[in-house]
């Protein structure tokens, strides 16, 4: 069975109309409503961790994948409560080197700034249940970095959040879904279990578990647009033309 793996950013009401990079905001009422309609029609959120089973068809049952994307602050404050109460896990995925910190790799594209989750905050994230994945120390684009730095950024970041929550970190995610084969190589050989894309897609069983798709929720993403995200096989139909699709 094909697979959701949800993909948001910052959880909190969008900046005006027409600023750059607006429509990676999704409001928390909006968020919340995502939520409890999955809830209600049977189905259960989980973090990378505990949906890789299912995407590999060990399990069977009524999942989707929930990841967020840069280890924002307002995921903490907003998202949180919503997932502890319907018993979802997350996963988001930090920077490493910004913890505490802001969204910096944001700024040249004129993104509001906004405050990324402190250690504090990530090891409550853990200690909650949800997964800490890693994405890189630096948030850098790994195609325009030498080998040496992008092995670099996947191994120590991995490294680095291991240390400070003592537990096996095994979820990435390449920034700006920006990676090639060599990439996805060094990601599995530093000891992660999976990795997430930009690419829009449901996961499935004869996906590179180093390159899973996932459905980008907007702000604008209204419930129907959402519901079709999740569970129609648009997206697969959408994979098929672009030849991406592998039964
Ligand atoms: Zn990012």
């Amino acid at each position: 069975m094909p697979i959701p793996i949800l993909m948001y950013h910052q959880i909190d009401e969008p900046p005006p109309r027409r600023s750059p990079g607006r429509g990676l905001w999704v409001p928390p009422a909006r968020f919340g409503r995502q939520m409890r309609l999955m809830h209600r029609l049977g189905y259960r959120g989980l973090s990378m961790r505990e949906l890789m089973p299912y995407i590999r068809g060990e399990r069977s049952g009524k999942v989707f994948g929930i990841t967020f994307d840069d280890g924002f602050h307002n995921v903490y404050q907003y998202a949180m409560p919503e997932l502890d109460a319907l018993g979802f896990t997350a996963t988001n995925y930090f920077v490493c080197g910004q913890i505490s910190g802001s969204n910096v790799w944001d700024r040249p594209l004129g993104i509001r700034p906004a405050a990324l989750m402190s250690l504090a905050e990530m090891r409550r994230w853990h200690e909650g249940g949800h997964e800490v994945g890693s994405h890189t120390l630096d948030h850098v684009d790994l195609l325009r970095m030498t080998p040496a730095e992008a092995r670099r950024q996947i191994a120590h970041s991995k490294d680095e959040l291991e240390q400070l929550l003592g537990v096996p970190v095994t979820a990435f995610c390449y920034p700006y879904g920006s990676q090639d084969a060599s990439h996805r190589m060094m990601v599995r050989d530093a000891g992660y279990a999976n990795a997430t894309i930009t690419a829009r897609g449901l996961a499935r069983a004869s996906d590179d578990p180093f390159g899973l798709p996932r459905i980008c929720v907007y702000c604008g993403t209204g419930t129907l647009g959402f519901l079709r995200k999740c569970l129609t096989a648009h997206e697969d139909r959408w994979r098929q033309a672009q030849g991406l699709f592998r039964p």
